[in-house]
Formats: structure tokens, sequence, C-alpha cells
């Protein structure tokens, strides 16, 4: 078994992992990154909810119930994370759009709005009322994508269809990073004589450099243009997932990939090494100090057994209600499912409450009381998190 040695380890690849590391990696820390494999980020719209229950996320966050997680950020720090998550993505060029003060409105793949924070920047003209007038332009044959109910909402909107040779979100992407097709697209474009004062698209406008791409539409249609995100998987979330990794490996950051963590060594009150399982060969990876960032049930860190729910890693205490009969309302689509509860409970260094080890650190949507759909608390809240959580472990360390 080969045994390598850092400050800190961080098991989990979303939002919040992938902010913590970046963070402790820029403080000069030997920092690794573990894990399974890729996070919920890439199922998501690329936008950042940071609470999106009411039209201001601050005052959305003082709204929720006592024991929520999010009252354990200070303001200064989530305006602090939410302005260097803007500043990477913009030296990725990929930049995001939106204020901590007021969240907008971005339009669904089914016509309907969704609430949020920031935005990339392909959907800043994003309509705010449904009597906009705008032109839609559908692919032949791309599913996760209904013009039809976006038509039927939108009085003042017409489409157009383009037969892009492929039929999936991920390849009609990729064909636009090829200049050939773009070229040919935007005379095919030229010549539909859209007459509305914006052009919409679902998600496909490139894999990683839609922004450019956009831009240059813009140029030649000469008016706004944006992307409308498609149902999972979706592009503009693959490229935020793709982006905060791979600026995390520009400034020197360590990432373990497809390495799921299947155990670990203790000593005392402390956790001295997580094992994981890559190319058939058991790895020791030994730290001073572990943050946990396995997501809830999608991302893999919770598993709900018949009678309880567990954490995988490191068998924290889990929070949730007690009686399973809690776990689901009546209603299927209720916003009030207890088990949206279930999570890791933490103090104010987010150390895990209850827990026998002293040098763990949680973020993210594993928290206990997240309730992450009905509050609107997603990546905004992973950000934030990952680096309070992030900034408690560099100060235990020291
Ligand atoms: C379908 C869907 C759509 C969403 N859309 C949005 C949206 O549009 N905007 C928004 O803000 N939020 C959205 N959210 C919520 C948002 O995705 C999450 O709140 C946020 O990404 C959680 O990030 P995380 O870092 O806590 O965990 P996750 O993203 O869940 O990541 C967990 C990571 O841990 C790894 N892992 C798990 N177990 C192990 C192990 N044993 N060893 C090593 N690694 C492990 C996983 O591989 C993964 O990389 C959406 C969620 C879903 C499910």
């Amino acid at each position: 078994m080969s045994v390598i040695e850092y400050d800190v380890i961080v098991i989990g690849a979303g939002t919040a992992g992938l902010t913590a590391t970046a963070w402790l990696a820029e403080q000069k820390l030997r920092v690794a990154l573990v894990t399974a494999g890729e996070p919920t980020a890439c199922l998501s719209t690329g936008c950042i909810d940071v609470c999106s229950r009411d039209d201001q996320p601050l005052a959305g966050i003082a709204g929720l119930p006592d024991g929520h997680p999010f009252h354990r950020v200070s303001p200064e720090m989530l305006g602090q994370s939410l302005d260097d998550f803007r500043q990477m993505m913009a030296d990725m060029d990929m930049p995001y759009k939106g204020a901590l003060e007021k969240n907008r409105r971005v339009l669904s793949a089914i016509g309907t709005f969704k609430n949020t924070c920031l935005v990339p920047a392909t959907m800043e003209a994003s309509p705010q009322s449904d009597d906009e007038r705008i032109h839609l332009i559908t692919f032949t044959g791309l599913k996760d994508f209904y013009p039809g109910y976006i038509l039927s909402r939108f009085p003042n909107a017409s489409f157009s269809s383009y037969d892009a040779g492929v039929s999936t979100t991920m390849g009609i992407a990729a064909n636009f990073e090829d200049s050939a097709f773009l070229e040919t697209f935007l005379l095919w474009l030229e010549r539909q004589k859209i007459r509305e004062d914006k052009i919409a698209f679902p998600a496909v406008l490139g894999l990683e450099s839609a922004f450019s791409v956009l831009k240059q539409i813009e140029s030649r249609l000469e008016r706004p243009v944006f992307e409308i995100p498609t149902l999972p998987p979706s592009m503009p979330g693959r490229r935020l997932f793709n982006a905060m990794k791979d600026h995390l490996r520009r400034r020197g950051g360590v990432i373990y990939w497809n390495w799921p963590v299947v155990g670990v060594e203790r000593s005392g009150r402390q956790i001295e090494a997580v094992t994981t399982e890559a190319q058939g060969r058991p790895n020791s990876l030994n730290a001073r100090a572990f943050i946990l960032s396995t997501g809830s049930f999608v991302g893999g860190g919770l598993y709900a057994k018949r009678d309880r729910i567990v954490e995988k890693v490191f068998d924290l205490p889990v929070f949730a209600p007690e009686n399973r009969d809690d776990w689901f309302d009546q209603d299927y689509f209720s916003m009030n499912h207890g088990i949206g509860q279930a999570g890791i409970a933490v103090d104010d260094a987010f150390c895990p409450t209850d827990s026998p080890w002293n040098n763990i650190f949680v973020c993210g949507s594993i928290l206990a009381r997240t309730e992450t759909l009905k509050n609107g608390c997603g990546h905004g809240f992973a950000i934030a998190t990952g680096r309070a959580a992030a900034r408690s472990c560099l100060e235990r360390l020291k």
C-alpha cells in the first residue's frame, strides 16, 4: 500500500469540496481532493442558487429556520466567497452575472422561470417577463428541451429549427466548438430574417466556449442572445464543474479522480488517513485534517437503509427524523419531506457535533437541515460553507 501525506484531504469534488480545496491551496497548505466521480453540479443549470425562497437572498437566509447551517456563515463570508467565485469564473473565461442583493429570473426548458442569484453570462439576457419578444432556435431531434411549452407561455415568441446533424445536447455543443460549423450556422441564422428583440437557444452553444460563441452570434445578429438551461445532464452545469476543476489544477491542486474513499484509519480522537480504492490496489492518504463534502443522497454522501440513514465515509451521526414514517410527506411533490433535513449537524466551526473525531470538518449539501430544494440553497450555499469550513480547518491547524 502506498502512503501519501497531506495537511488536509478534502473528500468529494462538488462545488463545496472544490471551493474548500482551492482556498486551502491558495493558503499554501498541502491539500488534495479525493473524489469518487462527478458531482451533482453536472446535473444542474449552472446557475448559483444562494437562497431562492425570497427575491433577496440575504432576506431569504435571515428567514431560514433556526438551526439552518446558513446561519453559521456571516454575510461578509458569503459575499467574499461569491466575489471570489465570480473572479475565478471570469479568469476561466466563463463570466457570471448577478448580485447578492437581488435574485434574478432565468427561463427554464419548460417555459417557467427559475429564481436564482448568479447566472452564467450566456443567460444574462434571459427575459424577466413573458411578454418579451423572443425568437427561439431549436435543433432537430433534441430531447430535454421543450420549445412547445415555452411558445405556449410567450405570446410574442416564434421559432426556427436547425438540423445540426446530431441530436444530443453534448453532440450539438461539440459542433459549436468547430468554427466551420459555426459559420454555416450563422449564415443560416441570417437567412431567417428574425424580427424579435432577443434570440434564445437551448444551452448547447459549446462545450467550454459558449460565451465566445454567444458573443459571435450577438455581433452578427446585432441583438441579445441567451441560453436556456436544458434538463439534466446540462451543459452549463458541466461547464461550471470543469471550470472549477481546471482552476484548481492551474493553482497546483492535486485531484485523485475516481478514487472513492472506502475506509479510514483512526488513532485516539483523530482520523489519521482515508483509504481509497484505485487501479486495483488500496492507497492510504494521510492528513492532519479532513473536510467531508460528499454531498447528500444524490452525491453519494448519505445512504438510506431500511431503518436509518448512514454517512458513508466516517459513519458520522446523521440528523434525521427518528421515525421512518416522518421521512416522507403524503404528497409526492411536497417540499416538506422530512428526509430533506437529513445530514450532519455541525457547530460554528463546521465540525460535526457528537462525533468521536476532532479533525473532521463538513460542508455543502451533506449538512443537516439544509433542505436544498425547498430553500433554493444550492451551489451558493455549497460555495459559502466550503469556504467557511476550509477557514475553520486552517485556524485549527495553526
Ligand atoms: C438535479 C439537480 C439539479 C440542481 N440544480 C441546481 C441549480 O441549478 N443551481 C444550484 O445552485 N443548485 C442546484 N442543485 C443543487 C446543487 O447541485 C447542490 O446543492 C450542490 O451542488 C451540492 O454540492 P456538494 O459539493 O455539497 O455535493 P455534490 O455535488 O453532491 O458532490 C459530492 C461529491 O462527493 C463525491 N463522493 C461521494 N461519496 C464519496 C466517497 N465515498 N469517496 C470520495 N468521493 C465521494 C461525489 O463523487 C461528488 O463528487 C441541483 C441539484 C440536483 C440534484
